[in-house]
Formats: C-alpha cells, structure tokens, sequence
C-alpha cells in the first residue's frame, strides 16, 4: 500500500467506536487514503462465508474513519476467495434487481439523462442494459472477459477487458461514471478515484454504491456482519471516509444517503455457526450449505415476521443502512 500520503487534516470525524479493540502499535499500518499514521485495529475475524480459519485484520483510520484489510490476499490468490458459491450468492442478490434498477435509473436522471456513460465493474452489463436505446453513449469496464462479451451483445456498449486502472481514456470522457458495489473490491481506490476525477469532465457525476461500515447491522453484528465479505472486500466505507475520498480528487457531494439493506439473516448465521463449533459441532459453512427445506424455511418465515421485523425496527436507532448511495460531481472549474 502507499504510504507517501500528506498527512491527514485534523478535520475528519474522529468518533470513539464501539469496537476499538487495540491503540496504535508501533507495527499500525498508515493510512492508505489520508496518511494519518496512528491507525489501529478495527476487529479481526475469518472468511464466515466459507467456514475457513485464517483470520483477517481490519484496521481503522481515525481521521479519516476508513477501515481496509491490512495485508490482503496477493491478486494472483484472490481466485481462491471467489468460488462459485460466492457467484451463487452474488446472482442470488440480484434476483428481483428491475426495482432496483428503476431506482438508480431514476437517482441518475435527476442529475443526467443523456451523455457519455461509464460503468465500472459492469459484469454482464445489467446496469448498462437498462439504458440501452436512450441518449446514452455505453462503455463499461470488467475483468472476466466472459461477462464483458455478455455485456456487449447485450448492451451494444463499448467494454474495456482488465483492471479499471489498465483502461485509458483521455481527460474529460464522460458525463457519468457509475460504480455499484465494485468500490469495496478494489486494491487501490484511492488511484481509481484519481482516474475518476481524470476521466469525468466538469460537471460530470460518480454515482457509487458500497456497503456502510456503520450501519445499524455493521454496529449490531461486528465481525459477524456478512456485509465484511473478507477477504473480498479490501475496503470498508463510512458515508465520510468516501466522501472524503471524493473530495480528494476534487469531487464534490450531491447527494448521499445510507439505505436498508438488511441481510440479518445471514449474519445471525455466522453467529450461530461459532455458537455450534463452541460445543463441539461442525455446522456446514453457508457457503456449502444446500437450499433449505421445507421446515426450515417456514421456521425461517416466521423468524423474519418476528425477531428479524422487531430488530429492524430499532436498526436506526443504531447506525444507519447498510448501503451507502452516493453521487458526486467534478466541478466545472477542475
Ligand atoms: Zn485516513
């Protein structure tokens, strides 16, 4: 990771945390983002998803309130971290996805509806389809070339195959670029931002989406939150930490607001998966676990009528939702 960053400005939000779990150590990781150098460790915990045991470390910035994965996997290793359950799991979320897209379709026409459109990590181009036909001009980028060719017979948009930081386009390319649940998955956001802020022109918007590292369920769960994905998820976003990331390649905040995103099934899973192997037993992981039965899925309805509608009710008593939406704009004057 860099280290040759300016220092952070004192300015940033520097709450107390309920899960502080160490102070700074002469081996803290500085900042990647801001360089603040007295970071410390945020809460360990292992790959839940896949039952493995190696445990990861989160640290945590307090100036900036960025939390990433202090020495991730090697790139040439992450395959191993994204099996085909995990793809299982991703196309599972999806699932019911038109509502979905209605709604960022409409988040964007408030702002734009017609230009240069870029869509970074666009895998078979879902987003990119919903705009197929209006006054848009599609490009994308993703790295399986498999969905990227996908993408483009769907889509008609013009795909670049690799990293985000391999694709070249000059200054001032697009009207839009759009990032949905990509941003967390990154090795080097901060140089992606930068290549943002380059490729955007003025006036031009990033519309990002990322899990929140402060969300109600973030807050209630800690390292059992399911929203931690580790280690695919390098880094872990606060509504400020990414918008002080913006602000950085001189991205200016529109519009940001945290959503419910709740998934506290899972979660409660991870909780009672260790709760088992504490008594001896060897509950299969969820990533391994086949579809539920009949009983159990009517146990589970009556779960999510009960519990789960009476823990949702008080989330937001607790943090906020567990998906941060956010657009920024390049100004005109960058
Ligand atoms: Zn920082």
């Amino acid at each position: 990771m860099s280290t040759n960053k300016t220092p952070a400005a004192k300015s940033g939000p520097d709450r107390d945390v309920n899960r502080v779990t160490q102070p700074s150590s002469p081996n803290a990781e500085p900042c990647p983002v801001c360089g603040r150098l007295e970071t410390y460790q945020w809460l360990a915990a292992p790959d839940r998803f896949h039952g493995r045991k190696e445990i990861y470390t989160l640290l945590r910035c307090p100036a900036c309130s960025l939390v990433w994965l202090s020495h991730p996997p090697q790139p040439d290793e992450m395959y191993q971290h994204y099996t085909e359950a995990y793809d299982r799991l991703i196309s599972a979320a999806g699932e019911g996805s038109p509502q979905r897209w209605r709604d960022r379709n409409a988040a964007l026409a408030t702002h734009k509806q017609s230009g240069a459109l870029l869509d970074l990590g666009c895998s078979s181009g879902a987003f990119l389809q919903t705009l197929r036909g209006r006054n848009w001009d599609l490009h994308g980028i993703e790295m399986s070339e498999q969905s990227a060719k996908i993408a483009q017979e769907k889509t008609g948009a013009k795909i670049f195959v690799g990293k985000i930081l391999e694709a070249e386009f000059p200054t001032n390319s697009f009207d839009v670029i759009t990032c949905f649940d990509v941003f967390e998955h990154l090795y080097e956001p901060w140089r992606v931002m930068e290549r943002i802020g380059k490729w955007l022109k003025p006036g031009g918007i990033f519309y990002v989406l990322v899990p929140n590292i402060d969300s109600a369920e973030g807050r209630i769960f800690g390292s059992y939150w399911h929203g931690l994905e580790l280690p695919r998820h390098l880094f872990h976003y606060s509504p400020e930490s990414l918008e002080f990331l913006a602000k950085s390649v001189g991205l200016t905040r529109l519009s940001l607001e945290t959503r419910r995103n709740p998934a506290v099934g899972t979660s409660l899973r991870y909780v009672w998966d260790d709760l088992f192997r504490a008594v001896g037993m060897h509950p299969t992981p969820v990533a391994y676990r086949p579809e539920a039965g009949l009983p159990w899925r009517a146990a589970r309805k009556v779960v999510r009528s009960t519990i789960l509608r009476a823990l949702l009710a008080l989330a937001p008593l607790v943090g906020g939702g567990e998906s941060i939406h956010a657009i920024f704009r390049k100004d005109a004057n960058v």
